[in-house]
């Protein structure tokens, strides 16, 4: 994927639809209800990342149904999932279901691997605060859901150029919850409070961002 093309797109996409001011910085709640775009990372013939007995799909569906959940039960939000089940689904297709949708956020969720250790969160190069802020709200949440939970280290707010941040036409990050081939991150990826807490660190953090 070349990052140029996505990129002069997504300005004109904003410059057309006057964003550049839009109006996402803290303060007064959005004027309609927010709407929540959650991305549970692969899926169907995709099975991600395997290790360990586990699979990415599999987590990355459970962490984004528990949030979807604890969201609609703490606050007046519309969620919509990229899959709600173990189905494949393109890239293109999950950015332009959001798109369509005309998304408030988009997040990600997926598990890393290559052998390390912890949680590290992403964004598009080069974005707006907004972004920025998002990215720092979700990834802090998360982070202390899962110390909540056991001992994680803080990787990092990273920056990419991934196809779902980067052709997401609003504010858009990508979590990457431990590491399913490092054993001990794979144990607590395995454990039901684990996920669970991850799941409630996603919903906090957005709604922090939201201001809701
Ligand atoms: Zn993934």
């Amino acid at each position: 994927m070349i990052g140029n093309s996505g990129a002069r797109r997504r300005t004109l996409l904003a410059a057309a639809a006057g964003l550049a001011v839009a109006p996402f910085a803290a303060g007064p709640a959005f004027a309609a209800v927010p709407k929540v775009y959650l991305d549970p990372g692969h899926g169907g013939t995709d099975p991600g990342a395997v290790a360990n007995g586990l699979q990415e799909k599999t987590l990355t569906l459970n962490m984004a149904l528990q949030t979807r959940d604890i969201l609609k039960a703490s606050w007046n939000v519309d969620v919509r999932l990229s899959r709600t089940t173990d189905v494949t689904r393109s890239l293109a297709y999950r950015t332009d279901d959001a798109n369509a949708w005309g998304a408030t956020i988009f997040v990600s969720i997926h598990i890393n691997a290559g052998g390390g250790s912890g949680f590290e969160s992403y964004r598009y190069p080069g974005v707006g605060s907004t972004t920025v802020r998002l990215q720092n709200l979700v990834h802090t949440n998360v982070l202390s859901g899962m110390r909540s939970i056991a001992s994680v280290t803080d990787r990092g707010q990273k920056s990419a150029d991934l196809h779902v941040l980067r052709e997401s036409n609003m504010p858009a990050v990508l979590t990457e919850n431990l590491f399913i081939d490092t054993v001990a991150n794979a144990n607590l990826l395995k454990r039901a409070d684990f996920i669970t807490a991850t799941a409630r660190g996603h919903a906090r953090g957005i709604a922090a961002f939201l201001g809701i």
